[in-house]
């Protein structure tokens, strides 16, 4: 069976907010899975290709909580295509998505809702773009949708329904996520301020009564809510606090010091929020890393596992955490060359964002050198290339 083998890593990030950190330097790949961290000399002399990591550090691929895809790797928006091999780049090596809400004349009614979201789910199941895995096709709540729906696209394998807009009649929105909740899918509630002409503004009271699964984008999506909203809602309920690249930074400095008064770091999921008006952003899990690592007290690494672990938790994606048995989608991240940080944790908590070396999905290099960010510090070479 060929197997890979990584060698000679610096810091390795498990996935896990509750142990960051791996004692461990090496990890064996085998088809395509975590066979072994750390595994032993006679493992790793058996495996076909071994890679040294020359120092740098091995993290889970990261998981964007928060874009919005729309088919393929088009954004209409922006009207541009490659946007996902462009944060693939970046690191990124799974997405969920909140919502194909961009596809022009996006469909309003039951049958169009549906519809959109079950070709999503497939065609990105179907066809990862550029090998990343997206959960892609959440279905985009409208009145009218009867249980039945619920059922059906859940059975066509859509994973998640958001809350975008007004349901007028409020017993509607609520036994809509019941029906969710019921079969199996998974309740994301837009948070904060009106981001597209027909989004409402919501607020503590009205997200409450829903009682979702995910508060997207707690943080704004741009603006956010009132910030004693926002803190109610991570004091007083025990949702996933989905914090986004493209909200309100100073709403971010509050909720972690709540979330770490709360020790509830496994509530939190971390996302772009993109592509959207706001523009695409390869470099955009990177830099949220960064931004929370140098401002906050979060330690960079445990913020790395809200990136990884606790997304896939949350989600069921196989990968996202450096274990065995799980997708070996990885990154080898290192400081950027120039900075003054040592080490790609110590970029992060310098406010330099480390770069990117290397990005594997399944266990195959997908990335040989990352083509978005500048260099970084160290490189890795092949002690054996089967
Ligand atoms: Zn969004």
């Amino acid at each position: 069976m060929p197997a890979t083998a990584i060698v000679n890593v610096g810091a390795m990030i498990s996935g896990d907010v509750r142990a960051p950190l791996h004692r461990a330097s090496s990890v064996l790949i085998e088809d395509g899975r975590i066979a072994a961290v750390g595994p032993d000399d006679a493992a790793v002399a058996r495996a076909t290709t071994v890679i040294d990591a020359n120092g740098m550090t091995l993290i889970p691929g990261l998981i964007d909580s928060h874009t919005h895809p729309a088919i393929g790797e088009f954004t209409p928006r922006l009207n541009t295509v490659g946007w996902i091999e462009s944060y693939l780049n970046g690191g990124i090596t799974s997405m969920v998505s909140t919502g194909e809400l961009h596809v022009p004349g996006r469909p309003r009614d039951p049958a169009g809702v549906k519809a959109l979201a079950i070709l999503a789910a497939k065609s990105y199941r179907n066809a990862p773009p550029s090998g990343v895995k997206m959960m892609g096709g959440t279905l985009i709540l409208e009145p009218g949708l009867v249980e039945a729906d619920f059922a059906e696209v859940a059975a066509h394998g859509v994973k998640a329904v958001k809350f975008i807009q007004e349901i007028a009649d409020r017993a509607e929105a609520i036994q809509f996520s019941r029906w969710a909740k019921k079969h199996g899918l998974k309740v994301l509630i837009h948070c904060g301020g009106t981001s597209l002409p027909d989004v409402p503004t919501t607020t503590a009271k009205t997200i409450m009564e829903i009682e979702p699964d995910v508060l997207a984008h707690l943080n704004g999506g741009p603006t956010s809510l009132s910030f004693d909203d926002i803190d109610l809602l991570i004091r007083q309920t025990p949702w996933i606090i989905d914090l986004v690249r493209f909200g309100n930074p100073r709403a971010v400095l509050q909720m972690v010091k709540t979330i770490l008064e709360l020790d509830a770091l496994e509530r939190v999921v971390l996302g772009t929020d993109s592509p959207t008006g706001n523009g695409m952003e390869p470099l955009g899990m990177l830099h949220l890393l960064t931004f929370l690592a140098s401002c906050t007290a979060l330690p960079a690494e445990v913020a790395v596992c809200m990136a990884t672990g606790n997304t896939a938790r949350v989600y069921g994606f196989d990968t996202g955490f450096i274990a065995p048995g799980r997708a070996a989608d990885l990154a080898l991240i290192d400081a950027a060359r120039g900075s003054y940080a040592p080490d790609a944790l110590g970029g992060f908590a310098l406010g330099d964002s480390p770069s990117v070396a290397m990005v594997m999905i399944n266990g195959e290099i997908v990335v040989a050198r990352s083509k978005m960010t500048v260099p970084t510090q160290r490189f890795y070479r092949f002690v054996r290339k089967g």
